[in-house]
């Protein structure tokens, strides 16, 4: 297999879900090889758009003899991880089928799986058989499930007697699971004096089992989470420091996904593990802590989209990532100093912020923000991407995280409206000392719809030519369809203000109206 010059690794924006797709690039920029990490959603619709898999589709037919996904690595069996992989294959006819012209074909080389092979049949449909027509028909198995627990780790690294070995190679990057398939026995902390509830709730379990894949590639290491709970960072952290991975492998770590979406709830959910000094809620902070940590990664991305009931990506997740985090590797265009946003669920009152007064009277006070629990878009220099990228009308309220001792955060609104929907690419050139990057693209049909909405007309209105993605765009979302659970953007109360008894703010702020906003840390 060739061996790539560079790694596009892109987070798709598919809503409420995950979705990964690499790129292997020769110093011709010719498409060599590809990887899928999880392939689901863009929530539950029955028709057109897809940008997200046409995306990739036509990515694939750039490739050249074969459209072939090299590896395909699905973390756990939840819809909103893996639905997407047939609706990709169905644009495919299965590799050899006579009569069909090869770019119109796709081969896949290996797929491996955590959580039970049963699991991944949705309305009597198994994603895993779909996927065996696809493959090459040589005896070989190359559909793989995964050990309970596994771990490409067992022990120290060692170049004779215990190497790590990969679970995948595609073009000169090498996959490793940290853990999949991991039990409240994987974690050390879990001792028979300082046990989790007996029953482990099946929806908890179907995530637990997320495989935590690592990506090395150049002198870089990507690690996407699947849908890990607070026990599965508790085993990565068990095998972290039990085979020392942090300074043989995790080295230079450029992205990782937040874990479950950035879930609040079971991302601090130890099923109620206490120990004689430490709280549940102690143990899962700390748990949390450590896993960023060993972590140490410079980008953070968060795949979530808009759904009531589970809150992703919350604020209070992203921000135990921050003491590790860079900073201004993405520059939105239309705000100033390296600076771009990303959106998060923030519960109300939850950073505490300084906001000038009103003139003639002089000075600053502290007042609570946000205002009320909900989504929230802010301003940020820190690597944070969340492909839930920003939405009108609760924009611009806060700086986050602070810079410490310096600029006090200045917030200024946009001059052109950014995308809700963002696919976010890391670039990763092989070598060393090369430079890293991170791209936006910006999901064109989300896009479509928030103009749209700022305009007061239906999204169709607007025309075929705004999505370069889909070659039949439609209304988004489509009427009926989707989004029906999550608050209407166009029925967003507008920006209510800094609170304090300021007046909300008219939704279409001029661009000089800055305000100075800075966290108390
Ligand atoms: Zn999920």
């Amino acid at each position: 297999m060739p061996i790539g010059e560079r790694m596009d690794f892109v987070v798709l924006d598919v809503l409420q879900g995950l979705g990964t797709f690499a790129g292997f690039y020769d110093k011709d920029d010719v498409l060599v090889a590809t990887m899928i990490l999880d392939l689901g959603t863009e929530r539950f619709r029955k028709d057109d758009p897809f940008p997200a898999v046409d995306e990739v589709a036509r990515v694939l037919r750039t490739m050249k003899p074969q459209p072939t996904v090299n590896a395909v690595l699905l973390s756990h069996s939840d819809t909103d991880h893996i639905n997407l992989l047939g609706l990709l294959l169905s644009r495919f006819q299965p590799a050899g089928t006579p009569g069909v012209p090869v770019e119109d074909t796709l081969q896949v080389l290996f797929c491996k799986y955590a959580g039970a092979r049963a699991n991944f049949t949705k309305r009597g449909r198994n994603v895993l058989d779909t996927l065996k027509p696809y493959m090459p028909q040589d005896g070989t198995e190359r559909i793989v499930g995964s050990a309970s627990p596994e771990t490409t780790f067992k022990g120290a690294y060692n170049k004779k007697t215990n190497p790590w070995i990969p679970v995948a190679q595609v073009a000169g990057a090498s996959v490793y699971v940290l853990i999949a398939n991991a039990a409240p026995s994987s974690a050390a902390i879990v001792t028979s004096s300082n046990k989790p509830k007996p029953a482990v709730p099946d929806t908890y379990g179907k995530n637990m089992v997320s495989i935590v894949s690592i990506v090395d590639y150049g002198a870089s290491q990507l690690v996407v989470t699947g849908d890990a709970t607070g026990i599965t960072l508790a085993a990565c952290n068990t095998v972290i420091q039990t085979a020392g991975v942090e300074g043989d492998l995790l080295i230079d770590n450029f992205m990782v996904t937040a874990p479950h979406h950035g879930s609040e709830t079971t991302t601090y959910d130890m099923l109620g593990i206490t120990t004689d000094f430490k709280t549940h809620d102690q143990l899962a902070e700390e748990n949390l802590a450590q896993f960023v940590r060993h972590m140490s990664a410079v980008t953070l991305s968060a795949s979530a989209g808009q759904v009531k009931k589970f809150r992703h990506p919350s604020a209070r997740v992203i921000q135990a990532f921050w003491p590790k985090l860079g900073t201004a590797l993405y520059q939105d265009p239309v705000l100033p100093e390296g600076l771009h946003f990303y959106t998060a669920y923030f519960t109300a009152g939850q950073y505490r912020v300084n906001v000038p007064n009103t003139p003639p009277t002089p000075g600053m006070s502290q007042v609570e923000w946000p205002v009320s629990a909900n989504w929230w878009s802010v301003q940020t220099d820190k690597n944070i991407f969340s492909n839930l990228y920003f939405l009108s009308g609760s924009q611009g309220e806060a700086n986050l995280p602070p810079a410490p001792g310096s600029r006090v955060g200045l917030v200024g609104l946009p001059t052109a409206v950014p995308p809700l929907g963002a696919n976010w690419t890391f670039r990763v050139p092989r070598g060393l000392g090369v430079k890293r990057s991170v791209l936006r693209s910006d999901n064109r049909v989300t896009t479509l719809a928030l103009r749209a909405q700022a305009l007061g007309v239906r999204p169709e209105t607007l025309g075929a030519a705004a999505s370069p993605l889909s070659a039949t765009p439609r209304a988004y979302p489509p009427a009926g369809v989707d989004r029906a659970a999550e608050p209407a953007l166009s029925a967003r109360a507008p920006a209510a203000g800094l609170a304090a008894g300021r007046a909300a703010a008219p939704p279409s702020r001029p661009a000089a109206a800055i305000r100075g906003l800075r966290v108390i840390p």
